[in-house]
């Protein structure tokens, strides 16, 4: 096992055999719509492996703590990456951050990866008033956007 990737490797890679033994989650070939990029995945030896649930659960909470703006297939990745002990290569820096706060490998692929671990606070849109709640408790808002802290 050499490496985990995501969507973009596998769709831009015309060489993703030399990376050597490559792996992804199941639900990176679903987040793939059309029917080309899915089976590029078959086509391009790209195996697939499930996240364990004890490994996706440590991702998920440390996204929590840091508000991160990852999917739950980015936090699959790099839950895959935990348990196996293998690096990430993509250039989602949201996966790359998750990757920095669990100390998984990472690296980019086209472009330059992190150096630094981020965070984000949620803010209110129509106030901004920071919040941990669904809605915001000053003016009772649903939408929220996340903001550099
Ligand atoms: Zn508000």
């Amino acid at each position: 096992m050499d490496a985990i990737v995501d969507s973009n490797v596998i769709i831009h890679s015309s060489k993703i055999r030399k990376l050597g033994e490559i792996y992804t989650v199941p639900g990176v070939q679903k987040e793939m719509k059309s029917q080309d990029a899915s089976r590029k995945i078959q086509n391009s030896g790209v195996n697939l492996m499930k996240a364990p649930e004890p490994e996706i659960s440590k991702v998920n909470q440390v996204s929590d703590r840091i508000n991160s703006p990852t999917s739950k297939v980015d936090e699959k990745l790099v839950a895959l990456a935990l348990s196996t002990d293998t690096k990430v290569i993509s250039d989602d820096k949201g996966v790359q951050n998750l990757a920095l706060h669990l100390d998984v490998d990472f690296e980019g692929f086209m472009e330059e990866a992190i150096t630094e671990e981020r965070k984000w606070k949620k803010v209110c849109s129509r106030c901004g008033q920071e919040r941990s709640n669904s809605t915001c408790r000053r003016c009772g808002s649903e939408s929220f956007e996340r903001k550099p802290r």
